[in-house]
Parts: structure tokens; sequence; C-alpha cells
């Protein structure tokens, strides 16, 4: 099975429901950072999470969130749009600590929860729609559903999971978004309530082989889900080395001098997917023509 989401309306269009498996897109994060197990449930829920928001958005649309609770991890930074590409990184990706009381990894100790959630919209205005809540759990999934609640004023639910092969590898990843829109009757909030405190976790359901249309039927119920849209979803980052070219020139002249002078060569490396660039001598050197 491929990464996809899904999107639909469950109990005749009064609750909005969004259903993904990120397996491949957290283990390609995983890859790229070396991640350690912790590191990569907090940064595999937060990928998991932007890229269901980013679905939410309109074509050309993109959101960035920032987490950062005071713990080992540092922050965590993912970027998301509307067409399912999302891409993500952590300043200590090289952060484990032993499992937690119930045997799960313990992301709100590497998380922290002495910070906030902010979370930017990039919607094609003149200045981007900016939401901030603080840090309430550090676990992410209720952090998550905070903000919605807090920020954007839509009652939701948000459910994140990852789970870490013992080689550190990606075994499972997924998430859903449930969201009740405006005047949705209170019994059927209730129910959805109640299911979700009997059904599995989102990471044992992922694991266990279930698609994102059967994650929502568990959630919402048999015959209650209607999806409306499928979407591939991938780690896809926006560098290359035409961009870094254009940062280097931008630095001018007489830092490309220097370089010549002291390397004869440069190296950069994207943040958002550990990619590193090379620019040998002559390459440096048709930048300086470019920055005189
Ligand atoms: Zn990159």
């Amino acid at each position: 099975m491929k990464d996809y989401l899904v999107k639909g309306l469950a109990y005749n269009g009064q609750v909005r429901i969004i259903a993904a498996r990120t397996v491949d897109t957290v283990g390609e994060a995983q890859h790229r950072h070396y991640t350690w197990p912790t590191a990569s449930a907090a940064l595999g829920r937060s990928m998991t999470f932007g890229v269901m928001l980013g679905s939410m958005l309109n074509n050309e649309d993109k959101l960035t969130i920032r987490i950062n609770g005071g713990g080992d991890l540092g922050t965590i930074l993912v970027d998301a749009n509307a067409n399912g590409k999302v891409r993500g990184y952590v300043t200590n990706p090289q952060t484990h600590f032993p499992l937690n009381s119930i045997g799960k990894l313990d992301v709100r100790r590497a998380v922290g929860t002495d910070g906030m959630v902010t979370i930017s919209k990039d919607i094609g205005l003149q200045q981007p729609f900016v939401g901030q809540v603080p840090i309430i759990s550090g676990e992410l999934g209720e952090d998550f559903t905070y903000y919605l609640a807090q920020s954007e004023q839509i009652p939701s639910s948000v459910g994140v999971g990852v789970i870490v092969n013992p080689d550190n590898t990606i075994q499972a990843a997924g998430g859903f978004i449930i969201q009740a829109l405006p005047g949705t009757a209170v019994e059927i909030i209730e129910e959805i309530e109640k299911r979700l405190d009997r059904i599995p976790t989102i990471s044992a359901m992922v694991r266990d082989g279930l698609t994102p249309e059967e994650i929502l039927t568990m959630v919402v119920g048999e015959g209650n889900v209607k999806i409306l849209e499928t979407q591939e979803v991938l780690f896809q980052c926006t560098c290359s080395k035409d961009r870094s070219t254009k940062v280097l020139v931008s630095l001018g002249s007489a830092e490309l001098q220097d370089m010549i002078e002291t390397d004869g060569q440069a190296e950069t490396q994207c943040h958002f997917c550990n990619e590193t660039y090379q620019f040998n001598k002559s390459e440096l050197e048709a930048m300086l023509e470019q920055a005189v």
C-alpha cells in the first residue's frame, strides 16, 4: 500500500473527516535525517498532522508548523502544501529516551511541555495567517486538537501515531482528523467520542494494515463515511542545486572570493531533507561574475 490520504464527510455532511497513511513519508524523513525512535515519532506525528492540515488548503497555499517545547529534541519544523507534499526536520534528530510508563515512545519528554505550537499558513495574502497555542501535552496529538479548537475555533479530534522497528525504520505511521462543522448535533459528537474511546490507536490500525478509508469507518462507524477526495502523500523537498546557487550568489562577491581563495569549493546542505550540493571552483567563479 502506498501512502495516501482521504478526505470526506460523515453523518450527512455534519462532520469533516480526514485520514492518512504516512509510513513511507515518515520513513523517508527517518532515513534522510537518521532520526532515533523518539525523534522519529515526534517528527512523524507532526508531519502526518501537517499533511492532513495542508490537504484542507487551496491549490497553491502552504503551511509551516513549528513546535518547540524546551525538550532535548529542539525545534520540530514541518512544511506541507495542499497537494500531499510534506517535508520536515528536528534540531536534534538523534534524540531517544526509554519507553514511558505505558510502554510508548516518550514523545512528551523529547518535545518538552514548556513552549508553543505555531502554525503559519501562506494563503496568498500579503501576510500569512499565524496561529499559536501553548503546548498542553507534548504528546502532540492533544496539542494539535487544542490548536484546532483554540486557534481555528473548530471542535476537532486529532489522532497521530508512529511505530518504530528495532532497526529504527518506520513500521507504521498515520493519522486522522475529525471535525464537527457548525451545527453538528450534540448526540453525534457524543457518539464519535464514545467510538474514539473504544477503537485501537491510530498507529495500531495502520500497523494492522487498515486503509485510511477503513480507519475512518472505525472512527465514525459503518455506512457513515462519504469519501470526497483521495490524494497521494509523499516526502518532497523544494531545494535544488539551482536554488543553492542563488543563495550563494546572494552572499555577494567578497564572500564568494573568500570561498574561492580559501577552499576552492563550497558545499551547501538543506535543513529540510539533508541533501548536500557541491560547488567546484569554476562554478564559484561563474557565481562571482553574477554577483559582481
Ligand atoms: Zn531539501
